[in-house]
């Protein structure tokens, strides 16, 4: 058994300072990532450092029209915040989408970005994962790679970001506000999940011991008809196959404007740019839905039992726009 020391603090500056002179203690806020995989051997804190008693919890309207998330607020809470149901359905929608109950009642928004992937290779310490074991080799590659990403991969790691929330999040232009001993910084979220490449085990650009305190999600009156199309094995409790987060504003039948992201079908969240760019200008009609739709999968670089999730990828994005086009249209 190992042995692992346990600190509770009070505010950021212990928070920092604690983790500062411990190069492997990790933060713990609602533990149901970090616990988890300390429990199957994956992750080997010697400390870890209870920040739930940081005043990090608020979810505040901003005065522009934006919203402030606090890094430790629930899962469960933030989805039934009234300025996000009204301002932002898709983060809502995504959350609920997400996990279960229990765990989004624990769940806290900075721990669900940081969250770790769901590849049954990471997760199982006698299995080469580059992730796990920089250098070890990608079980995936050649394995049971059904649920694994067909876009952003490498040839090291096809791994998938599992977070729902963040898919809306990026469609969204989200900040992200981090302090370290360095200082505060701000990483737009585009930025904040990285590629896989030849360094599978960075997944995010901060320092050892930067805790995040918020995420703003700047104004966009749009995506108040917006929405969180998620496509998975069976209906709850279930990580996305792939998923759409979609903003779409239609002016006089032409699109005028939109946002799209798309989950369980990359090594990060990832905005569909190319699909944005070709859909701009364009009637809003099932035609220009696909277009764009095929056009951003084109890009795809399928494994061996994961191929399908290019038409299932494009088939959702279509279906997301239609319904996006819908709400837009009077009653
Ligand atoms: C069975 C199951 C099903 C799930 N299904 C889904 C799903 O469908 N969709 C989905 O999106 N998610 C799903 N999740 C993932 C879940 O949402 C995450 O585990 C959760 O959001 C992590 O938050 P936490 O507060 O528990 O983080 P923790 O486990 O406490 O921490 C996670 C990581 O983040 C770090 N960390 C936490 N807070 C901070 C901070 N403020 N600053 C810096 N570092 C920090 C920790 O050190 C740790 O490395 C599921 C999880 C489980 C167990
Ligand atoms: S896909 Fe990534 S996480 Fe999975 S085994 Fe390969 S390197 Fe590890």
């Amino acid at each position: 058994m190992r042995p692992i020391s346990y600190a509770r603090v009070q505010d950021a500056d212990s928070a920092i300072r604690t983790i500062r002179n411990h190069p492997s203690a990790a933060f713990l806020a609602g533990g149901t990532t970090e616990i988890d995989l300390l429990r199957q051997n994956v992750l080997h804190p010697d400390l870890l450092i209870d920040i739930n008693d940081l005043p990090l919890k608020l979810i505040e309207e901003l005065p522009d029209g934006g919203i402030r998330i606090g890094a430790l607020a629930r899962m469960s809470d933030v989805a039934e915040a009234p300025a996000v149901v009204e301002r932002f359905p898709v983060i809502s929608q995504a959350l609920v989408l997400g996990a279960s109950p229990q765990l989004r009642h624990m769940a806290s928004m900075g721990g669900n970005l940081l969250q770790r992937v769901r590849c049954s290779y990471f997760r199982d310490p006698g299995s080469a994962c580059n992730k796990r074991r920089p250098g070890s080799g990608c079980a995936a590659l050649d394995g049971f790679n059904r649920g694994h990403a067909i876009l952003g991969t490498s040839e090291h790691c096809i791994a998938t970001h599992p977070s729902d929330v963040a898919v809306a999040l990026v469609a969204l232009d989200a900040v992200v506000h981090v302090e370290g001993t360095r200082g505060a910084r701000t990483i737009p979220i585009d930025d904040f999940f990285l590629l896989p490449g030849d360094t599978p085990e960075r997944e995010h650009p901060l320092e050892h011991g930067e805790l995040i305190n918020a995420i703003d999600v700047p104004p966009l009156p749009m995506a108040r008809r917006s929405l969180y199309l998620k496509v998975r094995d069976r209906e709850s409790y279930e990580f996305a196959l792939t998923s759409v987060a979609a903003v779409l504003r239609v002016d006089n039948g032409v699109i005028g404007g939109v946002r799209l992201a798309l989950g369980g079908v990359a090594t990060k969240p990832w905005r569909a740019h190319r699909a944005e760019e070709l859909l701009i200008g364009q009637p809003a009609e099932a035609d220009s839905f696909a277009r764009a739709a095929r056009a951003e999968l084109a890009q795809a670089t399928p494994r061996a039992h994961n191929a399908f999730k290019i038409e299932l990828a494009q088939r959702a994005m279509i279906r997301a726009l239609e319904s996006a086009k819908r709400m837009g249209e009077p009653a």
